[in-house]
């Protein structure tokens, strides 16, 4: 018994040394196995898409004098945010020039209460139809791609840079993929996610914070990039339909925000100089119940008459926020319909709406030297309207813009019925500032906003990527 015992011991001490052995090994290779061969780090995303089949719209049926009118389509699974650790072949000279000096960063005028103001849950969009069967986590290969300095909890780009030479192998970089997807339509959940996750990898750079509440109880954010003491104001998505503006200032947030951290010029424009002048304020989804009503198939408060969710135009209480605002509303309301859902219901008051009330708010808060108000049928600006007549720099940034990006631009609004109640109407008249309504999309393209999902044809033709995406700093550089 005795003998049968100790053969037994001998035997699990075999087996325990074996393991050791398996279980060191095991490490050991963990430890020497190269960063770039590490799992990806998926950060979490959610799908909020609904598909459907739509018809595109008639671009005939859309009013020159009325802000564009485009269709829009189903949905695709939204791609994930990717970030990889990994060797970088990004000289280390690169990194080194890429961060912000700190001086910069305190001259910030973003109070900190703003700041701070980042987290959302989905508790605070009650019809933001996303689920918890929506979250996956997948691993994308890296494409294009930022590299970032490493860090577990995000890197700040304030950080002070080390003056010790550090070769480039004892510098392992964050390689991130491109947050904003524009060919998937921006639920307002998604758009939560990718404000988010600008905020997170453009610390202090980007700052996001809440400047109104909806009907349907949908957060509006305002998204704030750079440290200047001039201010500018972008407001997009102000018609549902029109969301691919939402998707256009998204992808220039990010593309302007990486260029700025690389210290790389974009296109001819010196960033690093722009955002010193001036901070934008980006409005990038005026309309999140609206938005969810054409893009994700929600309900409005109030039934529209021939109600289409791929042409909703209209707020969740069926107003025309574009007609909403104290400009010469009495002639807009009296002039149009007195039914809320209809296409021009101005609403029941002028700046009756939450929406209207929020960038109203932000306007009088902030002091913008311009504003821009993205939209979609014309491709072309409204830039002057009789009542309000000439205003300093109007000319000059209307010159710029078109110039650049490749718009045309209206003979001067003239017929009050359609311009009253209009956002940058009633910014001219509130503060003698020029303002813009930009319309992306050429008329004989607009049809092909209802089918671009996922043709990334349509962002270099129909929104002409390559050359409106130089809107945004052409106005800071003539405003
Ligand atoms: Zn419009």
């Amino acid at each position: 018994m005795k003998k049968v015992t100790g053969v037994l011991a001998v035997c699990w001490l075999a087996v325990m040394l074996s393991g050791c052995q398996t279980t060191s090994s095991s490490k050991k290779s963990a430890d020497s196995q190269p960063l770039s061969s590490l799992p990806f780090v998926s950060e979490v995303s959610e799908d909020t898409a609904a598909g459907s089949s739509r018809q595109p719209l008639d671009a005939s049926e859309t009013s020159m004098s009325e802000s564009g009118d485009t269709a829009d389509t189903g949905m695709k699974e939204s791609s994930v945010p990717v970030s990889r650790v990994l060797e970088s072949s990004v000289p280390v000279s690169r990194v080194q020039e890429s961060s912000v000096p700190v001086s910069r960063v305190q001259e910030s005028s973003v109070p900190v209460s703003r700041v701070q103001d980042v987290s959302v849950t989905e508790s605070s969009v009650p019809n933001a139809q996303v689920s918890q069967t929506d979250v996956s986590q997948v691993s994308v290969p890296v494409q294009e791609s930022y590299v970032h300095e490493i860090s577990v909890n995000e890197p700040s780009v304030t950080e002070p840079q080390s003056s010790v030479a550090v070769s480039q192998a004892e510098l392992p970089q964050v390689v991130g993929q491109p947050i904003v997807d524009v060919y998937t339509p921006y639920t307002a959940a998604r758009l939560q996610r990718d404000i988010d996750a600008l905020c997170r990898r453009y610390p202090d750079l980007v700052t996001q914070y809440t400047i109104g509440i909806t009907a349907q109880g949908r957060k509006i954010s305002c998204v704030t990039l750079g440290f200047g003491s001039k201010k500018g104001c972008i407001v997009a998505g102000i018609h549902a339909r029109e969301h691919i503006t939402v998707s256009f200032t998204m992808r220039c947030l990010e593309e302007f925000a990486e260029a700025y951290r690389r210290n790389e010029p974009y296109g001819e424009y010196d960033l690093r100089q722009l955002l010193q002048v001036y901070t934008l304020y980006f409005v990038p989804m005026c309309n999140p119940d609206g938005t969810e009503i054409s893009v994700n198939g929600a309900q409005p408060l109030v039934a529209a008459a021939d109600f289409s969710p791929d042409e909703y135009k209209l707020n969740g209480n069926g107003v025309n926020l574009n007609r909403n605002f104290p400009y010469n509303w009495e002639e807009q309301y009296t002039h149009q319909t007195f039914v809320a859902g209809e296409e021009k219901y101005a609403g029941d008051h002028a700046a009756s709406e939450k929406e209207t009330q929020a960038i109203m708010s932000l306007c009088e808060e902030e002091h913008f030297a311009w504003l821009l108000d993205m939209h979609v049928v014309g491709n072309g600006i409204y830039w002057r309207d009789e009542m309000n007549g000439p205003i300093e720099g109007d000319s000059r940034m209307r010159g710029a813009i078109t110039e650049r990006c490749g718009y045309r631009y209206f003979g001067e609004s003239t017929d009050v019925t359609v311009y009253s109640g209009g956002l940058e109407n009633w910014f001219r008249y509130a503060y003698g500032k020029p303002a813009f309504c930009i319309e992306m999309v050429p008329y004989e393209q607009s049809g092909r906003v209802s089918t671009y999902i996922g043709m990334s044809s349509f962002f270099e033709e129909a929104v002409n990527w390559p050359q409106t995406k130089y809107t945004y700093l052409a106005a800071m550089d003539s405003g």
